[in-house]
């Protein structure tokens, strides 16, 4: 079986960095769209639909994840959205274990910015080969060399420019692209890349003079000597396999850096990679269908309790109407109303290939973390829980409802909505998220749903680790801080820390205890 080329990327960032612009731009380029704009207005159109995304409306950002897919060049493109936000949850690590790379935007003026670099350690934690897009150099911004060593340094990753900007802000005067030798520049009054390029021989073309100003020619050869020179060149493997990030310098609004970006990926960027599996790993090329789900969104409409579940496929062929079998309820469903999610509008899928994404509504029997399959014969592994950094103790407003509250909690945290921790001891059950927003998405859930009130207190814990090790060890370890000790709704042992420095600190006493801040699922 051949299968069609398939790109499932997401864009990593921190916000205001330019990801939505960038995949406005994308989506055009990628002939998707037609009028830039469209994808934030859309976006609030469609989530006026459903009562408790009130929050996002209300905040003005996006709880959810969205899938985008278009063509180009024979390629399948799927943009996988991170919401952007501070308040980022769960969804946005485990969206990255459903690609097989991504793009990191930066702001030419900031460099790496916090956000940027959490999720760069997700990608880490994976391998997931990174493309750099360095933004906004229509504006004032760090010296391109300041900004390549910062990524270098903080990510200890190599870097090597592909492009170079020739000035920035008021003295941009265009990109030129080392391996090609094509320069695109700035026209008209908008200053956008409208189409202006001419190819040259290299830096030494003297044709340059023509298209440059005196300073800027002068520039552009100093630092494209310099850049050249200085970096490691591009080396596929080493890219593929995350230890190196080829370098675009850009403007997302200007559209400039939009085409080689998008040649990039269709070059260079992983197709559909093997994933890791039980009993063995899943290559695309595998003939019966296997995804697994990572994520899920509840409540599309409040007055029925359906799900949306978002499957990556990872191999096989999918057809409509198709049988698969979820490896947590074990039985076999027929997926008769599988979601496309194509930029234009929600189309019903009738095939899908390995990288493709397809929604599956179902009434909450698929779960994050799940695998479907055609033979019910494999696992796949690797969708980690992530370690919460907000801890909230729940209290009910009515003690009678204790019950309720139980299956609630542990309804959601299978769902991924939140993660939950019975402590040994003590009756105040402890909910942990990595963001605030899921708070707020619980209690209104938990309302909603479940009709249950509860508010959240303050809880003495900052982050939680879960544990392993022999038997003997563990003893040793939790004989002594039972306290701190609580169960996850597995039953795993999880260890409660007041802060980061106390997971070192009990690190260090209880080396033969593995400290774990991700949990496979
Ligand atoms: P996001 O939060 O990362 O999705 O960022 P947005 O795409 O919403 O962009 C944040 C702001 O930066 C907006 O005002 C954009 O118009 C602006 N912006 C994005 N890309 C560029 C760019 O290339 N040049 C300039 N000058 N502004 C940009």
């Amino acid at each position: 079986m051949t299968i069609p080329s398939r790109r499932t990327f997401a864009i990593i960032s921190h916000p205001d960095a330019g990801k939505t612009t960038l995949t406005e731009k994308l989506l055009l380029e990628g002939g998707a769209i037609h009028l830039a704009g469209e994808v934030k207005a859309r976006g609030a159109n469609r989530r006026a639909r459903s009562d408790w995304m009130k929050i996002e409306q209300q905040r003005g950002i996006s709880v959810t994840s969205s899938v985008m897919t278009f063509e180009r060049g024979g390629i399948v493109f799927n943009l996988l959205d991170t919401p952007g936000h501070e308040d980022f949850s769960e969804d946005t690590y485990r969206t990255l274990t459903a690609v097989d790379s991504a793009v990191m935007v930066i702001d030419a003026a900031k460099g790496i910015e916090p956000q940027t670099r959490k999720l760069f350690e997700v990608c880490r934690l994976r391998n997931v080969p990174i493309v750099t897009f360095v933004n906004k150099v229509d504006r004032e911004g760090r010296d391109p060399f300041d900004l390549l060593d910062e990524v270098a340094d903080a990510l200890a990753l190599d870097v090597c420019p592909m492009s170079w900007p020739v000035g920035m802000g008021g003295q941009f005067e265009g990109i030129f692209d080392f391996a090609s030798g094509t320069l695109r520049q700035p026209t008209g009054a908008s200053k956008e890349f409208e189409g202006k390029a001419a190819t040259f021989s290299g830096l030494e073309d003297a044709g340059l003079a023509g298209a440059l100003s005196a300073d800027g020619l002068a520039r552009l050869r100093e630092e494209g000597e310099l850049a050249q020179g200085g970096y490691t060149s591009f080396d596929l493997a080493a890219y593929r396999h995350g230890d190196l990030t080829p370098v675009y310098f850009g403007s997302a609004l200007k559209l400039f850096g939009v085409t080689e970006l998008l040649d990039a990926l269709s070059a260079y960027a992983p197709p559909p990679r093997e994933q890791p599996a039980e009993p063995e790993a899943i290559s695309p090329e595998r003939p019966d269908v296997t995804g697994f789900i990572f994520k899920v969104q509840a409540n599309m409409d409040p007055q029925h309790r359906d799900r949306i579940a978002f499957m990556r496929l990872c191999s096989g062929r999918f057809k409509r109407g198709m049988k698969l079998t979820p490896s947590g309820s074990g039985k076999p469903m027929a997926v008769h109303s599988p979601i496309l999610f194509f930029a234009q509008d929600r189309e019903l899928a009738d095939e899908a290939y390995p990288g493709d994404i397809i929604g599956i509504p179902n009434h909450g029997t698929l779960r994050v973390g799940d695998t479907l399959s055609e033979k019910a014969d494999v696992r796949i592994t690797g969708l980690p829980n992530f370690a919460p950094e907000i801890l909230r103790r729940v209290a009910l407003k009515d003690p009678t409802k204790t019950k309720q509250l139980r299956k609630a909690l542990d309804d959601l945290s299978e769902e991924g909505v939140i993660q939950v921790f019975y402590p040994e001891i003590g009756s105040q059950w402890i909910v942990g998220v990595v963001g605030q927003l899921q708070l707020e998405v619980l209690i209104s859930r938990l309302e909603a749903e479940y009709k249950v009130e509860a508010v959240l207190e303050a809880s003495p814990y900052d982050t939680a680790r879960w544990l392993s090790g022999s038997d003997a060890a563990l003893k040793g370890f939790t004989d002594i801080n039972r306290s701190s000790l609580a169960k996850d709704r597995d039953g795993n042992p999880v260890f409660l820390a007041k802060s980061a420095w106390d997971v070192g600190y009990q690190q260090e006493r209880n080396p033969e205890v593995k400290f774990s801040a991700t949990k496979e699922r």
